[in-house]
C-alpha cells in the first residue's frame, strides 16, 4: 500500500518523532511504499494567505475558497501546496503523527489542513462525505496526550472520542476518508522506559497489518 505519514512536533528526539520513525521503519518493511512530510524539520509556513498562490485571480479582495478553484483551472497553487497536494492524491492511508495541543491538532498542522485541502481538489458542492474526492483513502490518528487516560471521560475533559470528533468527521470523513481506530498514548511524558518501548513494539505491529484494518 502506499502511505503518506505526516508529522506535527517541534523536536526529532520526542516521542511523537520516535512513533514517526518506528512507523516508517515498520512499513517499509513490511514492503509498502511511504512518503512523508515532517513538517517542522521542513520549514512548513502554515499561514494560510495570498502566499498560497502564485497569482491571483482577484488581488482587491481575497477570498480563498475562490482563489482556490481559480488555481485549480490556473495552475496557480505555490510549490509548497502543490508537493503536499500530490502526496495525499497518491496515497491509499495518510496517517497524522502529533500531540495533542488544546484538544487538537498543533497549529503547524491545523495551517497544513487549511492550505492543502482546497476547494474543487479535495471538497466541492455535493463532493463531501460518500461522494468526497479522497473515498477509498483511509486515515488513522496518532495522538500523544499529556492528560492521563481517566480524565479523558465525559463529566472530566471529555471522551477522547468528542475531542477528535471535529478531525475526524469535520475533515477526514467529510472529504471522503474512511476513519480507522485512532492510536492514543496517554500522558507519555509520565510512562517509563519499558512501556514506551512497548509502545513503539505494538505500533510497528499494528502497521505492519495495516492493510487488513
Ligand atoms: P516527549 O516529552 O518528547 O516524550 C516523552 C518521553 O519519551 C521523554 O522522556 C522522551 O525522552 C521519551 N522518548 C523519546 N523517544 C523515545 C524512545 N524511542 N523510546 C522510549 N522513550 C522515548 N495534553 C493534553 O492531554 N491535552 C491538551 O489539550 C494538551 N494541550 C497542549 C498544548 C500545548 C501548547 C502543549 C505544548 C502541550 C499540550 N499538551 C496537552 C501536552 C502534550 O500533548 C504532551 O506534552 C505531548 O503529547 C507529549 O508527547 P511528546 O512526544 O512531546 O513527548
Amino acid at each position: 500500500m502506499k502511505i503518506f505519514i505526516v508529522l506535527a512536533h517541534p523536536e526529532e528526539k520526542s516521542f511523537n518523532a520516535a512513533l514517526f520513525h518506528t512507523a516508517i521503519n515498520a512499513l517499509a518493511g513490511a514492503g509498502h511504499e511511504v512518503k512523508t512530510t515532517n513538517l517542522y524539520i521542513s520549514n512548513f509556513q502554515p499561514v494560510s494567505d495570498k502566499r498560497n498562490f502564485t497569482h491571483l485571480k482577484n488581488a482587491d479582495y481575497f477570498k480563498q475558497q475562490e482563489e482556490e478553484k481559480y488555481a485549480l483551472r490556473q495552475n496557480a497553487f505555490s510549490p509548497d501546496i502543490l508537493s503536499e497536494q500530490e502526496k495525499v492524491q497518491w496515497c491509499d492511508v495518510m496517517i497524522w503523527q502529533f500531540p495533542l495541543y488544546w484538544f487538537s491538532v498543533p497549529a503547524i498542522l491545523k495551517g497544513w489542513i487549511d492550505k492543502v485541502f482546497t476547494m474543487g481538489k479535495f471538497y466541492d458542492n455535493g463532493k463531501i462525505y460518500d461522494n468526497g474526492f479522497s473515498v477509498g483513502k483511509k486515515a488513522l490518528l496518532s495522538v500523544t496526550t499529556g492528560g492521563p487516560q481517566k480524565n479523558y471521560v465525559a463529566d472530566n475533559y471529555g471522551s477522547i472520542s468528542s475531542i477528535l470528533f471535529p478531525i475526524h468527521r469535520g475533515i477526514l470523513e467529510f472529504l471522503g476518508f474512511s476513519v480507522l481506530q485512532p492510536k492514543i498514548i496517554y500522558s507519555v511524558e509520565r510512562l517509563d522506559d519499558k512501556e514506551r518501548k512497548m509502545i513503539l513494539d505494538h505500533w510497528a505491529e499494528r502497521l505492519m497489518n495495516i492493510d487488513k484494518e
